[in-house]
């Protein structure tokens, strides 16, 4: 009896904080359990606390616990939150990512696996250069076939479980061909002792299938297995699931379809539905309140995922406060959308908030470059969440690698990372070789190109295409040198090839890093122009190249803010998924951008963007911003921008617009959206006498009359800059510029 109460009061405390559909599914005595719920309904939280339930009051031994979840730093979290909640840590407890977990398998089972001891993993760059050998030594047509896309066909048919022998075709010339690099591949891999990230899944799979002792061995082991984020498995990471917890083991997933986002990556929102009927015994539970966000913010998102057919449909509540309305944003321009986001970010600071409880999100990781530029010059810390912040990523560093060339052929890092990039034949031999006599020339690597080619210390080949490099970038030079900064960027862009190597690789990735070098052009188009007429500064085109390059660098160097800094978190809606946030920005909702142009023509495509979205707005638990501009600098080019059809989705009466056309006047918020019209007083110090805004007509002395359409600095150092009628865009410095306002 004493016992009794003494286990039902020491788990009270995990059922406390508990509502009564929470408290069913973490105490559900049932078999196999479907959480199907909503965002910030506490999936995640019921899971935590199943783990505490099954160890604290089912006395499950930690070692009969698998716990699965999408990212390393979920699990972390997992694990800690189960943790802080026991107060006491579990070590013999399987917490991991799909991979993570399955490559520990391997681990201890490689003779089983068909693996060498000391097997090794291939990462995706290795993945292709190995498949790019392959290539070359099947004769397979480089400009027909890319490496890249072959990459992308051996992991799609690894997703799906499939070898080369199960591949059933109609003998086409496309999966012909495809079949003997997997095939040569697979040989390859094995001779090797290398697995790549889809191998680790397969190979786990059939590593229980091929040796049912071991399978047995797992399946008495691990008698309850609990999945989150169920709705983004891929079909190997389900079979994988299926069969281990085949043999009647509890099995518990959580998950929501309206926040399925990966199907681009073979995610299959199905496995929900195939659920019931793989295990027929199984529960449902569905969690309807959302402790997260405000009313208004989630009757946003409600309304929002409407639109999408064929939903589980769900129906979320929440008796927390209204909250204020979500704010909408019309930015004149990409810039002016960045201004504004840091403007409030730093009000919102200034009330006591950190700087970690906001998140800035996009859709498109180019769009981040303007973010940072913004963020970095008001010294506020930010961090980067999966991914490379700009300056940092391959693409940008190769397409600067170029640029840097032109200023200085003595740059070996730039000679090391461009020289056969894209591929031109130079090969790692021919590259040693030219270390070597800059080695003993002590010379620069690209003098030791010059010596190798004239000293013919080279093959034929080799020697053909190291001229072949030197001349490109000479070409290149002489051509870009009349060129203004952002059309050296476009020519370089264009004709070092980077675009066409991107274009191989083909898929998601591919696609983000051309997007990235048509953003370097737009980087360099604004940080050009230094249109100071008034004081005809003379500054050379490679001097002003080589400014840009400077603050490139240093924009690369200021490293990210450290882990332990308290820092605003910016990354992808993708990256977003499961995380909270106070204040969130939802950034460039418009038409082509978010939803996405490659994704809008299709109703998959479009009702996963849609998915995307409401992934963003339910991050939010206080505030949530949106915003759109009216013209984005894209590709190089301004385009005027149609807001986002999701906007419209979200009912007018949750949203606010901010108007910046009418929330900045002249004697309000000097310090944002307006820039003062000063004039020396006598004693020379700046006297603020008018505002100028963005879109309002002025007229010049010389230039006549024109609209601003940007801003920047403070003080004397004021710019603006005008679109003139007759003479288009000038940047013109404010305290010499004398510009009249009309109207
Ligand atoms: P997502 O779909 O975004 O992954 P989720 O369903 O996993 O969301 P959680 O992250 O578990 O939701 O919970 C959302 C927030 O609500 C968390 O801050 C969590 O602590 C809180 N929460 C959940 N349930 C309760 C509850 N019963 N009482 C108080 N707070 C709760
Ligand atoms: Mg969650």
């Amino acid at each position: 009896m004493e016992k009794i109460e003494y286990a039902a009061m020491d788990v009270s405390y995990i059922l406390d904080s508990l509502n009564e559909q929470q408290r069913n599914a973490v105490a559900s005595p049932a078999q196999s359990l479907l959480v199907l719920a909503g965002a910030g309904s506490g999936k995640t939280r019921v899971l935590v606390h199943r783990i505490a339930w099954l160890l604290q009051a089912e006395h499950v031994s930690p070692f009969s616990v698998l716990a699965v979840t999408f990212t390393n730093k979920a699990a972390r979290e997992m694990r800690g939150r189960i943790e802080e909640l026991m107060e006491q840590s579990f070590g013999g407890m399987w917490v991991g990512t799909f991979h993570g977990l399955a490559h520990r398998l391997l681990r201890s089972h490689w003779q089983e696996a068909g693996l060498p001891e000391d097997f090794h993993i291939l990462d995706a760059d290795d993945q292709l250069r190995l498949i790019k050998r392959i290539n070359r030594t099947l004769q397979i047509d480089e400009e027909r076939w890319p490496a890249k896309q072959c990459q992308w066909y051996i992991n799609s048919q690894k997703d799906e479980g499939l070898r080369a022998d199960n591949i059933e075709h109609f003998d086409d010339d496309y999966t012909r061909t495809m079949l003997d690099i997997y095939k040569a591949y697979e040989e390859a891999c094995d001779r090797g002792g290398m697995i790549d990230f889809g191998e680790i899944l397969l190979r786990a799979h059939e590593l229980w299938l091929k040796n049912p002792q071991i399978l047995q061995h797992y399946q008495q082991r691990f008698q309850y297995v609990l999945v989150d984020e169920f709705q983004d498995t891929n079909t190997i990471q389900y079979a994988w699931l299926r069969v281990l917890a085949g043999a009647g083991n509890q099995l518990m997933v959580v998950g929501d379809d309206d926040q399925s986002i990966y199907g681009w990556r073979g995610a299959r929102i199905e496995n929900i539905q195939q659920f019931g009927s793989d295990f027929p015994d199984s529960d449902i539970v569905r969690l309807e309140q959302n402790y997260r966000s405000t009313s208004n913010i989630l009757n946003a998102a409600n309304k929002l995922i409407a639109h999408n057919q064929g939903r589980l449909g769900k129906n979320l509540w929440t008796d927390g406060a209204e909250g204020e309305l979500i704010s909408l944003y019309e930015a004149f321009n990409e810039q002016d959308e960045a201004r504004f986001i840091v403007d409030r970010l730093q009000d919102w600071l200034n009330g006591g908030n950190r700087r970690s409880d906001a998140a800035i999100l996009y859709r498109s990781n180019a769009q981040s470059r303007e973010l940072e530029e913004a963020l970095l010059r008001v010294g506020m810390p930010y961090r980067i969440y999966g991914g490379h912040r700009f300056y940092e990523r391959l693409e940008i560093k190769n397409a600067l690698s170029y640029l840097r060339l032109l200023v200085n052929r003595h740059d070996d890092t730039a000679v090391e990372r461009i020289i056969n990039v894209p591929t031109r034949g130079i090969g790692g031999k021919t590259i040693d070789t030219i270390r070597q006599v800059a080695r003993e020339h002590n010379c620069s690597l690209w003098q030791a190109c010059v010596e190798a080619v004239n000293q013919t210390l080279l093959s034929s080949r080799a020697s053909n295409a190291v001229l072949a490099f030197l001349q490109l970038i000479d070409e290149m030079s002489k051509a870009c040198e009349p060129l203004e900064l952002h059309e050296k960027a476009a020519y370089i862009v264009k004709h070092s090839g980077l675009v066409q190597h991107h274009e191989k690789e083909g898929g998601e990735k591919a696609r983000a890093r051309i997007e990235n070098l048509e953003e370097l052009i737009t980087a360099t188009s604004s940080f050009d122009d230094p249109g100071m007429d008034e004081e005809e500064i003379d500054v050379s085109a490679s001097t002003f190249l080589a400014a840009f390059l400077d603050q490139a660098s240093l924009d690369a160097g200021d490293t990210q803010a450290e882990e332990s800094e308290d820092a605003v978190q910016l990354m992808t809606l993708h990256s977003a998924k499961g995380l909270e946030f106070q204040l969130v920005f939802l950034t460039g909702l418009e038409e082509g951008l978010f939803p996405h142009k490659m994704s809008m023509d299709n109703l998959a495509g479009l009702e996963e963007e849609r998915r995307l979205c409401y992934v963003g707005i339910t991050r939010a638990k206080n505030k949530l911003y949106m915003s759109y501009a009216e013209s984005r600098r894209m590709h190089g080019d301004v385009n005027l921008c149609r807001p986002s059809r999701f906007i419209k989705e979200v009912p007018n009466e949750l949203v606010e617009e901010v108007r910046l056309k009418t929330t900045i006047n002249r004697s309000h918020m000097p310090s944002r959206g307006g820039v003062a019209l000063g004039h020396k007083s006598a004693h020379g110090a700046e006297v603020p006498e008018t505002q100028i805004s963005l879109g309002q007509r002025v007229a010049h002395g010389k230039f006549g009359e024109g609209v601003v359409l940007n801003y920047e600095g403070q003080g004397s150092n004021a710019r603006v800059q005008v679109n003139f009628d007759a003479v288009g865009s000038k940047w013109l410095v404010m305290s010499y510029a004398k510009l009249e306002v009309l109207g």
